[in-house]
């Protein structure tokens, strides 16, 4: 993958999380400790001091180097799970080939990291509630033959509504889960966070389709 179009992914995942810290960090001080837009700028911004070592990679190693940035950076569980899916993404990035189908695949091993590091499944108010379904979307459009616009716009919407859906969910896995009922009528700050990075990285290939 061109350093051009990584670099372009990076930048817009980090000004997609620092517009939004506010909002990230509400939502987890609805159901959480509120430190969620902190972790998630603390992550990006350390991301984006490394941004010129992360471009010249290939995209396995440049997805790995991201990832273990999170996990160093990031004190919150989302650090461990946000770079377990990339450091995952990344290794798998060395074998498959990267076109839509191959970032399918790439992004299947992701997730299935995220949900060993969690033991947690969809389901449980996370942001596997955004990563599962725009995933599938992602598999599901390549397997009707779409046109790249189309898959982009399938694999938003999936995580558009993969965020609504949180909503009504009663959390079961992190620190929403010590509320119990009461995390019942909040979205899940990771699963927002999930959906504006998803967002933004669509946004950066749309451009380039
Ligand atoms: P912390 O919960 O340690 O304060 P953050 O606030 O940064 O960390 O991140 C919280 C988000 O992490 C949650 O909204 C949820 O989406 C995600 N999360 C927490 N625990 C898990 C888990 N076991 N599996 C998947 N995602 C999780
Ligand atoms: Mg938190």
């Amino acid at each position: 993958m061109a350093p051009e179009l990584i670099g372009r992914m990076i930048d817009a995942a980090c000004a997609a999380i620092d517009a939004n810290a506010e909002l990230l960090t509400r939502l987890d001080s609805a159901i959480g400790d509120g430190d969620h837009g902190h972790n998630m700028r603390r992550g990006f911004q350390e991301i984006a001091v490394q941004r010129e070592q992360i471009v010249g990679l290939p995209l396995g190693a440049a997805l790995q180097k991201a990832g273990m940035a999170l996990v160093m950076k990031v004190g919150g569980a989302s650090g461990p799970l946000y770079g377990s899916l990339l450091i995952a993404m990344g290794k798998a990035a060395g074998e498959a080939p990267i076109d839509a189908g191959g970032v399918a695949t790439i992004w299947a091993e992701g997730v299935e990291a995220v949900k060993r590091r969690g033991k947690s499944e969809v389901g449980e108010k996370t942001m596997l509630d955004v990563l599962v379904p725009a995933q599938g979307a992602l598999r599901a459009a390549v397997g009707d033959g779409l046109e790249p616009a189309q898959i982009l716009d399938r694999v938003r919407q999936a995580a558009s509504d993969g965020l609504a859906a949180t909503e009504p969910m009663k959390a079961t896995k992190g620190r929403a889960s010590y509320l119990g009922e009461r995390s019942i009528g909040h979205l899940d700050p990771g699963a927002q966070s999930s959906a504006l990075l998803i967002a933004a990285v669509c946004g950066v290939l749309e451009r380039e389709a």
